[in-house]
């Protein structure tokens, strides 16, 4: 590594695996390194801060971005995909047609949640479709022995909700909005509550009880408090 987690202001999570909380948002982006392979999670909601994600996920890591994946079709998780464009993109299956209809709504949520208008525009018209769609689960070897699941264990948070499970010590979960630690889940027009309880349910079967479990939005979790938000999604939407 060029730098070290802490001067770059991402946080450790393991070995070789780290999270930066992004600002306004606070949305989470993910990293792990491999050899010669460079997993980011997710990518920011502009092209500015998806190239800020480039930039110091290379020096992070020692080696350019070379794969990218996706957890869910938002902006402030998306938009800053293009300035990825040279990384293999993965994305739950319908991933893609998701991005490419739903072009109008990307850009007016976005703008309702407060970008600039110009910044959404470019970034939209910019927006690129994942090459890969995960249906079920997808090994992704990054040498060095390093394995991760793509697991596609929606829908719920929306459609199409992947999560990223890293082996290690401790393995580490990377949830989407699946899971939430800074505000309740955030259930819009494109979630699907009835679900939603059952894809926790098979987050906590691949993760275990001693995964450390990264929120879309907050601090790192535990199984329990994974448990306890299940619980209450399920209360809320009326499903067991
Ligand atoms: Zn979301």
């Amino acid at each position: 590594m060029t730098v070290t987690w802490e001067e770059s202001g991402w946080e450790q999570v393991a070995a070789g695996v780290g999270r930066c909380r992004l600002p306004v948002w606070d949305c989470t982006a993910g990293l792990v390194v491999g050899e010669g392979a460079v997993l980011l999670i997710d990518a920011g909601s502009s092209l500015a801060e998806g190239a800020r994600l480039r930039t110091e996920a290379q020096a992070l890591a020692g080696h350019r971005v070379t794969h990218l994946a996706l957890t869910h079709p938002h902006f402030d998780h998306v938009l800053g995909a293009a300035a990825l464009a040279g990384a293999e993109v993965y994305g739950a299956v319908g991933l893609d047609t998701a991005l490419a209809h739903g072009r109008d709504e990307l850009r007016a949520d976005a703008v309702r949640h407060g970008l600039d208008p110009h910044v959404a525009e470019d970034a939209v018209d910019a927006l690129i479709r994942p090459r890969h769609a995960v249906c079920g689960e997808w090994t992704l070897d990054l040498g060095g022995g390093r394995q991760v699941l793509l697991a596609n264990v929606g829908p719920g948070h929306t459609a199409h909700d992947l999560v990223v499970l890293v082996p290690g010590d401790p393995e580490v979960v990377f949830c989407g909005d699946l899971v939430e630690e800074s505000g309740e889940p955030q259930a819009g027009p494109d979630a699907v509550p009835s679900h939603w309880p059952a894809a926790l349910d098979r987050l906590l079967e691949l993760g275990g009880e001693d995964a450390a479990y990264v929120p879309g939005h907050g601090a790192v979790v535990d199984a329990a408090f994974v448990r306890a938000q299940r619980d209450a999604l399920a209360a809320r939407f009326g499903v067991s």
